[in-house]
């Protein structure tokens, strides 16, 4: 072992922690719920984007138990050169369906999903324009591209301001191509993006539009189709991104577009091309989750119903949700040693909900991000609501 590093790493974990940044898994010793065993507690989970229940539905399930039976655990391979299988390409033509796309692609998760496609689409010729909420595989992918992306040279706009958008799309003129990207939904804040006026604007100045579906998929438009749907925007977004690991409930991530893109990003896009495909037993399940979300309606519903009452709940006891849309609903605390302060006091109360700090959020807006989800019954609600009014009060919020 060397002592430098060793001793850096100390010095840099007793930093996190005096600032209240520090992070510690619990251990979930049950699957995926509204209610479940952590660290030996029963506890409401809070923090889980399992959306619509599927993480452990009993058709996903079976199906990824089939494909276990029938193609084993693993595919051996990158895809290119072994490891596509027939149920890659049917969880592919699933996805086209959802979406109403001509062509996906899958990733092994929606974080490479975006450090692949990102840089596969720029050169150094091109300019990236970036809401500066964007999330951190957004952030990631960027900066792997060649293009000019940074916010000190003038190319982040405010979170959803359009007269900034369009005031930089007026100074990118001299680049080949412009690329705006957004989050679909705001993974920390629940907000949606103003996608029909990042379109007409990209499509007035000569840009295209990247949106990162990824807290969309499965929560807004038809059958959870996201936000190119939920807008009517079909054919105006040339590059959405999915995730199949949040609302799906299992995990992966996909690019839906045109076939010329697919056939780039299976050119070019690097975790594509380098790193092993889904297992089979992934894709079966996906496929059997996707199946449900376009025939059976019952889990969105059940999503929204209890995403709206608990929304509505805490603002009737008087938190601060901030600018929550969707599912996704922060409670504002601001201080980071108070919001880690809240998080141990909701969990002595029976509910796992999360401080969410810097550097997800920027400091001084730490909060505990809420999940209402279709895995939940009133009466966990009701009971996480009891905590947060108990709590809530305690620490002058509410
Ligand atoms: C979670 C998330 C991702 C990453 O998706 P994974 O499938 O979990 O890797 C990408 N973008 C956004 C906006 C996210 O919230």
């Amino acid at each position: 072992m060397n002592p430098t590093l060793q001793s850096w790493l100390a010095e840099q974990l007793q930093t996190l922690k005096d600032q209240h940044l520090y992070k510690q898994p619990r251990i979930l010793e049950t699957p995926a719920g509204g209610s479940v065993v952590m660290n030996g507690k029963r506890v409401v989970n809070m923090s889980s984007n399992n959306y619509l229940g599927l993480a452990n539905h009993p058709k996903v399930r079976e199906a990824a138990v089939r494909a276990v039976e029938e193609w084993g655990v693993g595919a051996g391979a990158v895809r290119w050169i072994g490891g596509t299988m027939t149920v890659h390409d049917q969880l592919e033509q699933k996805i086209c369906e959802l979406k109403n796309v001509d062509a996906a692609l899958v990733f092994t998760s929606g974080f490479t999903a975006n450090s692949g496609c990102i840089p596969a689409v720029l050169t150094s010729d091109d300019v990236v324009i970036s809401d500066e909420l964007n999330h951190a595989s957004i952030i990631d992918g960027v900066r792997l591209s060649s293009a000019e992306y940074r916010k000190s040279e003038g190319w982040v706009y405010e979170h959803k301001n359009m007269n900034h958008l369009e005031e930089i799309l007026k100074r990118a003129a001299r680049f080949k191509k412009r690329m705006i990207i957004t989050d679909g939904v705001f993974s920390m804040d629940g907000d949606i993006a103003p996608l029909p006026d990042i379109v007409a604007l990209a499509e007035k100045y000569d840009a295209f539009v990247m949106v990162d579906d990824a807290h969309a998929s499965g929560v807004l438009g038809k059958c959870g189709a996201g936000t190119t749907s939920h807008f009517n925007l079909y054919g105006r977004v040339d590059i959405q991104l999915g995730t199949l690991s949040k609302a799906l409930g299992v995990v992966g991530g996909y690019i839906a577009g045109s076939k010329p893109l697919k056939e780039w990003l299976i050119n070019r896009g690097r975790p594509y091309l380098f790193s092993t495909a889904l297992p089979p037993c992934t894709a079966a399940a996906l496929i059997a989750a996707i199946e449900i979300m376009m025939t059976d309606p019952e889990p969105m519903r059940k999503l929204w119903d209890n995403a709206k009452w608990w929304k509505q709940e805490l603002k009737n006891s008087g938190f601060d949700t901030m600018g929550s849309e969707t599912p996704i609903t922060p409670v504002f605390v601001g201080d980071e040693a108070k919001s880690q302060q809240m998080e141990a006091m909701l969990w002595e109360e029976g509910v796992y909900a999360l401080s969410i700090t810097y550097p997800t959020v920027p400091r001084g807006k730490a909060r505990i991000r809420t999940m209402p989800s279709a895995a939940h019954t009133l009466g966990d609600l009701e009971a996480a609501l009891a905590a947060f009014k108990k709590v809530g009060s305690h620490l002058a919020l509410a």
